[in-house]
């Protein structure tokens, strides 16, 4: 049998996903027994002029991770979609953005202001700032055009599957890997993961129990087998996508969502905001003391808190200033 064809790319992303792919293990020799990668830049020697070179539809899949920022991520993004039968969209930044998504609460402009001239430690007397296109006696340079905005994959180009999580956990990038060798991809536009919230797959005990104050994992230390959202804990799991395992709450950490969406909310920052309002009050008949403003107030970074991953991707997706 003919081996497939498969790229990485790496655009604005950590390059957490890009190591992901190895934490398959040794499951990396079944996966090299039916697959070539042919593209692979933080692996391998290759230049985008053998992209260029290749045809049309010449890579089976293009695992891609990371948010488009430049001109160079949208040029590529663009490119491997030609040379890819199917554009996986790996990991929570290409997916909607993910944490280098929280720059659309700012702009170009602002982030430039910042970046290069009032950081405490910038000493730029000049006000030295990128020039994209660069002349000197030696001759010319030109760099990545920095965009307004972070947008996800299918922002830019057409998506056909999303593998989602920060990174996507082993056990979905391999049964994603398995399911392509055996031709048993659901329809296109699914998401590789299971239809369930981080709470169906979370075994802490629930009591449904109110809660009367927010509080912050950096303020105490839960009790390990309690509810974090009934502990006070803004855990995002009642909105977020399983598949992980509720791996963060297997280190005493609440899920910061990292899976997206769950299955069936439109999108993940007010499916918490929701799913907080029920939690949030007093148990008893002193109900009317409840002050919500003053709980609300407790809420630090709400947009960091509710849109940490997707902000790109919420019905919101930046912050537009008049
Ligand atoms: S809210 Fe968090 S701690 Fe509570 S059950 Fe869901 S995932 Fe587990
Ligand atoms: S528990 Fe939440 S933040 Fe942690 S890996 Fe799972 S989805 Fe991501």
């Amino acid at each position: 049998m003919e081996k497939l064809k498969f790229g990485f790319y790496w655009a604005a992303s950590c390059g957490g996903c890009e190591i992901a792919v190895l934490d398959v293990d040794e499951k990396i020799l079944e996966i090299l027994k039916i697959a070539d990668v042919v593209f692979w830049p933080v692996a391998m020697d290759v230049k985008y002029r053998d992209v260029e070179a290749m045809a049309d539809g010449y890579m089976d899949v293009c695992f891609f991770n990371g948010g488009i920022r430049n001109s160079e991520q949208e040029h590529l993004a663009k490119l491997l979609r030609k040379k890819a039968k199917y554009m996986v969209a790996f990991g929570a930044c290409a997916q909607l953005g993910g944490v280098p998504g929280l720059a659309n609460l700012s702009n170009r402009k602002d982030i430039f202001e910042r970046v290069y001239h009032t950081t405490e430690s910038t000493d730029n007397k000049a006000g030295t700032e990128p020039q994209v296109k660069h002349t000197l006696p030696e001759g010319s340079s030109e760099i990545p055009v920095f965009q307004e905005s972070v947008r996800p994959l299918d922002q830019v180009i057409p998506v056909d599957y999303y593998l989602p999580g920060c990174p996507p956990p082993p056990k979905l990038i391999f049964n994603a890997i398995d399911a392509i060798a055996k031709g048993q991809l659901p329809p296109k536009g699914s998401i590789l993961a299971p239809e369930l919230a981080v709470c169906d797959e979370c075994p802490r005990k629930k009591e449904e129990k109110k809660v009367a104050h927010i509080k912050r994992i950096i303020d105490f230390t839960p009790e390990p087998e309690k509810c974090l959202l009934e502990q006070g804990l803004v855990c995002m799991g009642p909105a977020t996508r399983g598949g992980c395992d509720a791996k963060c709450l297997g280190a005493n950490m609440p899920c910061t969502g990292c899976g997206g969406a769950c299955p069936g909310a439109i999108e993940q920052g007010s499916a918490m905001i929701s799913a907080l309002s029920t939690v949030l009050g007093l148990a008893d008949e002193k109900a009317e003391e409840y002050d919500v403003d003053a709980v609300v107030a407790q809420l630090k970074d709400p947009v960091g808190t509710f849109y940490k991953y997707a902000l790109p991707a919420s019905i919101i997706g930046r912050r537009v200033k008049k």
